[in-house]
């Protein structure tokens, strides 16, 4: 499973910011950053359409996702409104695929979850019906676009400039991006000792190799309890 993580703006493409200096190319670019580090620890591939302060087209984002053939796509926003009381994020999917919508209703959720005020899961077209949003519709994989706060309403500002705040919302994000892949389980996976195939496979969850314990430990030469009390493996040297 490969995710793309697309930072919004970035480079000559700088000019949206808060009241008191909070830029959204740069506040987007470093909760993108700390999304990849949440998503790689869990063992998710994740590739980046920017990771510095750089500008790209809008068609560079999904072509660049297209040749990454990642799977997901998630672009990551602050907003902006004319009334400074606008306030919390919204996430929009696209009206004609159900995989954009599981995989925005999924970080909706997160981001609730988190605490973040939520204006809901939303859709957004053009005249002709088509989705409104250049990376939701030109996307070859599921894809969604978060607003992850206002910067223009001066709170949600005043927290957009904490690293802390900046982190919750990755931690989210990701959250939100584990639940709809579920877990990952690989094929099972042979395990040898000295050489030797054990009759009992292992497999990949989330890039953890998981083996049955008792094939493994008494092979090992240990010698393997249950308690089923405790609900608990108890190993021992012999
Ligand atoms: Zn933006």
């Amino acid at each position: 499973m490969r995710v793309c993580l697309d930072p919004g703006h970035g480079g000559i493409d700088r000019a949206n910011r808060g009241p008191t200096g909070y830029v959204e190319a740069d506040g987007v670019l470093d909760i993108a950053l700390r999304t990849r580090a949440v998503l790689q620890a869990v063992g998710i591939e994740v590739v980046m359409t920017r990771e510095k302060d750089t500008y790209l087209s809008l068609a560079a984002r999904t072509d660049f996702a297209a040749k990454q053939k990642a799977d997901l796509f998630v672009s990551i926003h602050t907003d902006a409104a004319t009334t400074p009381t606008a306030h919390g994020c919204t996430v929009f999917c696209s009206a004609h695929d159900s995989e954009s919508r599981r995989l925005g209703e999924a970080i909706e959720q997160a981001l609730r979850q988190a605490g973040r005020p939520s204006r809901g899961v939303r859709t957004r077209q053009l005249a002709d019906g088509r989705d409104y949003y250049h990376v939701i519709r030109e996307a070859k994989m599921p894809s969604v676009l978060v607003e992850c706060a206002f910067h223009t309403n001066p709170t949600e500002e005043a927290l957009l400039k904490t690293p802390a705040f900046r982190q919750l919302l990755a931690e989210a994000i990701a959250n939100g991006i584990r639940a709809y892949i579920g877990p990952q389980i690989s094929d099972l996976v042979p395990i040898s000792l000295d050489g030797e195939l054990l009759p009992v496979p292992g497999r990949l969850i989330n890039s953890v190799t998981f083996a049955p314990v008792r094939a493994l430990a008494e092979a090992l030469g240990l010698i393997v309890i249950w308690d089923d009390k405790k609900r608990q493996v108890e190993l021992r040297r012999r």
